[in-house]
């Protein structure tokens, strides 16, 4: 390796780095063109960038691992998500809410010389009802005589406005200063206790009216349920033991499911809190999805919120006994067009009403507890690297080819692995490989997460 020009501290940093401390996470969120993936640059300075892309069901996620006095964190740059058809404010506040989800701090970036905008303040108002620290970004003052501008941004409520160049670097430090004050050292709790060797943990997730009470009922039904108070906390939700196929399982936060609440306002934030927080805890989500109407956003946001969060998967289409043949072959054309990048996700279709296939979840969840807690060994991952890499080069830019060089699996549940390389290795063939990994080791169930990193 150190030929290569990776000495034996780069090699054990990166693995530590991606596979035990998970480190802290910053999501930068702004209105587009204010400064956003300018100031990502900026803080983590070009060089050796790692990169790690999340793809998602309607975007990828980069993430970049960044240093400031001495501290590692990540930095989630939204500023190459998409605009979708909601239109821009619907979608700076989606963007805003997967932050929240995310993130163990928050980079508000609003463009100074503009002003504060309607839609800063709906992202403002989200932010503060997640309550995650949040440091306000004063974009765009490249001189002192826009100091004032970013003053009247006190008026925003999110404490002192910091006038930065994000172009320039101008008064970058002071804010990173502040970042780092605010950011709490280790990020969120991801499980909380392994619990080995007790029932493994299962959230079933979907919109409202997908079914989940009744498939819950179904599964409890003729079996012995234990409601389960967890103990210490009184703020913890309600899990279930239902025993399938032979095996218990611990059906996480039911009590969120069987309440049924449904508020005028907010219920879609308040559905996706829940789901974030039941994914929290789980091993595996059972995303399901009413097969009988065509497969919607809202679908496609919660089972990218399932891969977000690194969770094994399974997805069950239901309402099964309700499709007809017409609508059958329309929902394969959606599968194939909205949920195209799961299709390593295995799939039952069921009825919750009649029951069929509901017994077949069971060896559904297992492959994806499988897949999510395989390990290659260093071995064969580089033999099948080698390979991959001389028969199919990255291709060239700029002159130069950048070079996978070696690779390690630097944890599971999920599958993480560092790559290190030459040269910047570009988005499509970082899915290439991820494409080949999972041709070559199954992985079936499971998010993959590749980080790459790169040495000029
Ligand atoms: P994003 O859409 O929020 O990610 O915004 P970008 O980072 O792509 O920046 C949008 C535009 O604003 C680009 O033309 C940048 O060069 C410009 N820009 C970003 N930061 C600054 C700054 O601090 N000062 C000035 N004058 N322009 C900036
Ligand atoms: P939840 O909001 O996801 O918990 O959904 P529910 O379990 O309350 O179900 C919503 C509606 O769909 C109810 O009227 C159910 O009776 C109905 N439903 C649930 N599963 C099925 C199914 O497999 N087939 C049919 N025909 N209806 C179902």
């Amino acid at each position: 390796a150190a030929d290569e020009g990776f000495d034996l501290e780069d090699v054990e940093g990166a693995i530590e780095a991606a596979g035990h401390g998970p480190l802290p996470v910053v999501a930068v969120v702004g209105r587009p063109n204010v400064g956003k993936s300018t100031l990502v640059n900026r803080i983590i300075g070009r060089r050796e960038a790692v990169v790690e892309d999340t793809p998602g069901v309607t975007r990828d996620r980069v993430t970049y691992e960044a240093e400031w006095s001495g501290r590692r964190f990540k930095v989630v740059d939204t500023g190459g998500w998409e605009q979708d058809v909601l239109g821009i404010d619907a979608s700076v506040a989606a963007q805003a809410e997967y932050a929240i989800e995310a993130a163990d701090a928050v980079v508000l970036v609003v463009d100074a010389k503009v002003g504060a905008t309607d839609t800063d303040e709906a992202v403002v108002r989200l932010l503060r009802k997640a309550g995650k620290p949040v440091v306000l970004c004063a974009n765009k003052v490249d001189g002192p005589s826009g100091e004032a501008d970013a003053a009247y941004l006190w008026s925003l409520g999110l404490g002192e406005p910091y006038p930065v160049s994000a172009l320039h670097g101008r008064g970058t430090g002071d804010l990173l200063d502040r970042l780092l004050e605010v950011l709490p050292e280790a990020p969120r709790e991801t499980f909380a206790g392994t619990g080995i060797g007790g029932p493994r943990r299962v959230a079933l997730i979907g919109r409202p009216n997908v079914g989940k009470s009744s498939l819950l009922n179904k599964m409890a039904g003729e079996e012995r349920v234990v409601v389960d108070e967890l103990a210490g906390t009184t703020r913890d939700p309600v899990d279930e033991l239902i025993e399938l196929g032979g095996k218990t399982w611990r059906f996480i936060d039911t009590a969120g499911i069987r309440k049924r609440v449904h508020l005028q306002q907010g219920a879609d934030y308040y559905a996706s809190l829940r789901t974030a927080a039941a994914l929290e805890k789980a091993e595996v989500a059972i995303v399901l999805i009413d097969a009988s109407q065509s497969i919607s956003v809202q679908d496609q946001r919660i089972v990218t919120m399932a891969v977000e969060a690194g969770r094994a998967l399974v997805i069950a289409y239901n309402k099964w006994d309700t499709l007809d043949e017409e609508r059958r072959y329309y929902l394969e054309r959606e599968i194939e067009s909205d949920l195209a990048q799961l299709s390593w996700a295995p799939r039952v279709n069921i009825s919750a009403r009649t029951g069929r296939h509901v017994e077949k979840l069971v060896p559904a969840i297992e492959t994806a507890l499988a897949g999510w807690e395989t390990r290659v060994p260093t071995g064969r991952l580089n033999a099948f690297l080698g390979e991959l890499v001389s028969a199919h080069p990255h291709p060239v830019r700029g002159g130069k080819q950048p070079r996978i060089l070696f690779g390690t699996q630097a944890g599971t549940k999920p599958p993480r692995f560092v790559l290190f390389a030459s040269g910047f290795i570009e988005a499509g063939y970082r899915r290439f490989i991820e494409r080949r990994l999972r041709e070559e080791f199954g992985f079936e169930g499971t998010p993959i997460q590749i980080s790459v990193r790169v040495r000029e």
